[in-house]
């Protein structure tokens, strides 16, 4: 569990950043889409992509290749299998209230964080969302990325919206910076963050790499976590 984190000057001038896919919702809704339309080709691309053997970017371009589909039945499809964490409604709402910056930053598609925020009825004027845009026209699919580059150094790069890009930026406003995360998009992060909330494969990742992190299961662990501090 929680082991040797650096120290926050409470709560003041820090900047909570969260992952979406597997971390704000249960499964994640890339892979999803990937696995259920792209077929056998998508799985080898993104066992390709875990291997390092493929950039998360140039794995995206290829599953789209592949899947036709409207923007309406792709998020239909997204709200037929996952679901939004137990805890991350009461969150949104005491971040706001506590006027806390929260910040989603995401390695999917900002079609599907909105279409899920207004689904929940979560009102996201206060939240920052940094995530890559599907465009569709009819079934075709192309995807603006936010970024050309990486500062990644976890080898899956060029990912198309770094977080440890996002969180340097961020570092430049806030002193203390709170990570939440799960997945491989995450590894580049989480060791330039203040407190890493780690869950899934980002747990094993954080204890090969000897980072400190604590481990969580659903929002309501963050929200006990910031009311102690509060
Ligand atoms: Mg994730
Ligand atoms: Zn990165």
């Amino acid at each position: 569990m929680a082991v040797a984190l650096k120290k926050l000057d409470g709560l003041d001038n820090m900047v909570i950043v969260s992952d979406f896919d597997g971390t704000i919702t249960d499964i994640d809704t890339n892979d999803l889409i990937y696995f259920d339309f792209g077929g056998e080709e998508s799985r080898k691309v993104e066992k390709l992509i875990i291997q390092g053997k493929m950039g998360v970017k140039e794995g995206a371009l290829n599953h789209f290749q592949r899947i036709h589909l409207t923007e309406e039945r792709f998020i239909n499809h997204i709200f037929q299998h996952a679901r939004i964490d137990e805890g991350f409604k009461e969150f949104c709402r005491v971040v706001k209230e506590k006027g806390i910056p929260f910040v989603v930053v995401s390695g999917g598609y900002i079609n599907t964080i909105k279409a899920f925020f207004k689904k929940e009825g979560i009102d996201d004027s206060n939240i920052e969302i940094y995530a890559n845009r599907l465009n569709f026209t009819g079934c075709r699919i192309e995807i603006d990325f936010i970024d050309e580059d990486d500062e990644c150094e976890t080898g899956l790069g060029p990912c198309g919206n770094c977080k440890l890009k996002r969180l340097r930026e961020l570092g430049r406003k806030y002193r203390n910076i709170i990570f939440i995360g799960d997945g491989v998009t995450d590894r580049c992060a989480v060791g330039e963050a203040d407190v890493v909330f780690a869950k899934g494969a980002l747990k094993e990742y954080c204890t090969l790499q000897g980072i400190p992190y604590i481990e969580f299961s659903s929002f309501h662990d963050i929200l006990d976590y910031l009311l102690q501090k509060l």
